[in-house]
């Protein structure tokens, strides 16, 4: 049962409000020492407030509101650590809008930046609670999908690719290539990921585009092995 007195004092620093101090069982002759300790709860809170935001903003791609670069390279550390400690595959996919030079120099650069955003709002609405999605760079993006198992990070892929090929764009259609690799368990680095992803990108850019490359690493002393192509020998070693 709570006491019947209560001291509220306002928490309040530049006419920004942080919120109440309330003290209850506290009377009206405990309220004066009280506003002593007032304006240090109010700074430490400004502070830390302060530090989360400026944080937030310095891991965040200004453009599309998804993470940048940096925070990217430091999520894509601890997944993969987190993946080989508890024996869990993590995948990485990384996309690039095709023929995007040419949607600039046809529509000019605003739209251009424009399509980035809109493009960022489906990897956000499409991406799974525990999926990280970041802005890579210019007209690149990534997605970390922990704890996920190959055939499921194909279909994320391949979703992912039809979302954007049948969405309605203002000016035109628009497609991405996607390269996707999957770490079984291997001690792979960030850097040999990121590099197999990148490969696997490229394979779809010279298939023709619009497509999902997906490779496995097992073991890093291997390097990837392309899941297409292993499915083919080993469809045509059944039926040997
Ligand atoms: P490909 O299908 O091989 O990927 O062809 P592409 O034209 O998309 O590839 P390329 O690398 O030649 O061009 C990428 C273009 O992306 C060039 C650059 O002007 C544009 N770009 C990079 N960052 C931004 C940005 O922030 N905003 C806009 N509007 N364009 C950007
Ligand atoms: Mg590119
Ligand atoms: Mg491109």
């Amino acid at each position: 049962e709570l006491p019947h007195s209560l001291v509220a004092i306002p928490l309040i620093k530049d006419h920004h409000s942080f919120g109440v101090l309330c003290c209850y069982g506290a009377t009206a002759e405990n309220a004066d020492a009280l506003v002593v300790y007032v304006d240090a709860i109010t700074n430490a809170l400004a502070n830390a407030l302060h530090l989360n935001a400026m944080r937030e903003t310095a891991i965040t791609d200004a453009l599309t509101g998804l993470y940048n670069k940096r925070y990217f390279l430091e999520a894509l550390q601890a997944e993969l650590h987190r993946g080989i400690r508890f024996n869990r595959s993590t995948s990485l996919l990384i996309f690039d809008v095709d023929h995007f030079k040419q949607y600039n120099d046809t529509y000019g650069h605003p739209d251009g930046d424009r399509l980035l955003k809109q493009l960022g709002k489906i990897v956000k609405d499409n991406a799974g609670s525990f999926d990280t999605s970041c802005r890579y760079g210019g007209e690149e993006f990534v997605l970390i999908l922990p704890e996920t198992k190959p055939d499921h990070a194909y279909l994320v892929a391949e979703k992912l690719r039809q979302i954007i090929e049948h969405t309605e764009f203002p000016n035109r259609k628009v497609t991405v290539s996607i390269g996707l690799v999957t770490n079984t368990n291997s001690t792979c680095t960030p850097e040999q990921l990121l590099q197999e992803a990148d490969k696997a990108l490229y394979k779809s850019k010279n298939a023709g585009r619009n497509k999902t490359t997906h490779v496995i690493v097992v073991d890093k002393n291997l390097g990837a092995i392309d899941v297409e192509e292993a499915n083919k020998i080993g469809k045509k070693a059944e039926g040997e």
